[in-house]
């Protein structure tokens, strides 16, 4: 540091903690990936961000009732809009970031709270199954959705977007076209972050035990590869890239990811088990017989078994219904005692049906 200091005198501005964290955030980084693996944050991509470590040595004050202060390292004392209580909390680490024309003070703590030893509510059990046109759907028949974004949004949206293309690089208009873009898709960002947290933390305080299906996120949303034309060198064969865009653009727009990170968060507290299992089938198999026939899925809400005479339903609350039987029938959720949902049956699952689940080849 001492001698990238020499080199660069402006970094002698900066705080010396900052930049300590950055190198041992770098240090870190080349460790777990290796060096080449390494690459700068584009500032174009990432807005800026910088961290204080050490924060139970930071002075934090309640100023009044919705405002308070923060005194860091060459700044002296920052005041900022408080959006919660820090009561008997120890502040572990400070992070400044901008989004948009805003600074947000994001205070890392630790409250200290133990996960309490049983549920509320012990021997209940939900499963619940993530879908593209519906976010949520429980085993219990509950479908839980919103909106994220209003029509004259996503007008709005796509009128910018429009203009963006047509800017010139590096113009005024452009940054001011990029900003007021930013703008909309940040709202959309905090209403899926509201509905995420708001439905995890329903689930988790209602049911002891919840079933998720196994998503890799990232794996999933990848782009199509492309298929070179055998006959035609340097040309390449459609290969749907279009449809797989849309479906990667319904999978990160319903939040599948944020929704399982918020579901974790809230069972510390509540004592919530989260349970996973695979997804292979679930939206194919009759909750009811456990006879599996991609024909079952009429359409894409529409569930109607080939195999028996249960009336339809909606194919992601069946869906939900088998993560659910799949997830009390796990083994490792048994032996770890801490669910006492476990041990009973689950009110929409006859209680044959999850030996012949797991009979059934997957
Ligand atoms: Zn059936």
């Amino acid at each position: 540091m001492a001698e990238a200091k020499v080199e660069h005198p402006w970094l002698k501005d900066v705080p010396g903690h900052c930049l300590q964290q950055t190198l041992m955030d770098l240090d870190r980084a080349c460790r777990e990936h290796g060096a080449f693996g390494v690459r700068w944050r584009s500032a174009r991509r990432w807005p800026p961000s910088f961290r204080f470590p050490e924060g139970s040595k930071m002075a934090v004050e309640k100023l009044n009732r919705c405002h308070g202060r923060v005194k860091l390292p060459k700044f002296g004392w920052v005041k900022f809009r408080q959006s919660r209580s820090l009561d008997g909390e120890t502040i572990r680490s400070v992070t400044l970031g901008r989004e948009g024309r805003h600074w947000y003070v994001s205070l890392l703590a630790d409250d200290a709270a133990e996960p309490p030893a049983a549920h509320a509510a012990p021997g209940s059990a939900v499963g619940v199954d993530r879908g593209v046109v519906v976010a949520v759907a429980t085993s219990g028949g509950e479908l839980l959705d919103r909106p994220f974004v209003t029509a004259g949004e996503q007008r709005r949206a796509a009128a910018l977007q429009r203009r963006l293309s047509r800017a010139a690089k590096g113009s005024a208009n452009r940054n001011r076209t990029r900003a007021a873009l930013a703008k909309v898709r940040a709202r959309e960002r905090r209403r899926r972050q509201d509905f995420c947290q708001k439905t995890a933390n329903e689930l988790a305080h209602a049911n002891a035990v919840v079933v998720l299906e196994k998503l890799p996120t990232k794996n999933m949303t990848r782009r199509a590869q492309p298929v070179a034309d055998p006959n035609n060198p340097g040309r390449f064969l459609p290969n749907g890239a279009a449809a797989k865009s849309g479906l990667n653009k319904g999978i990160l727009s319903k939040g599948w990811y944020r929704f399982e990170q918020a579901l974790t968060s809230v069972s510390r507290y509540t004592g919530t088990q989260v349970v996973k299992v695979p997804a292979a089938f679930t939206s194919q198999r009759c909750s009811a017989c456990g006879h599996v026939d991609p024909k079952s899925r009429e359409s894409q809400a529409v569930f109607r078994c080939t195999h028996c005479s249960r009336p339809a339903e909606h194919a992601d609350v069946n869906a939900a219904k088998n993560i659910l039987a799949a997830g009390l029938a796990v083994p490792a959720c048994r032996e770890s005692g801490a669910p006492s949902g476990a041990a009973e049956t689950p009110k929409q699952e006859p209680a044959g049906n999850r030996e012949e689940l797991l009979l059934q080849p997957v």
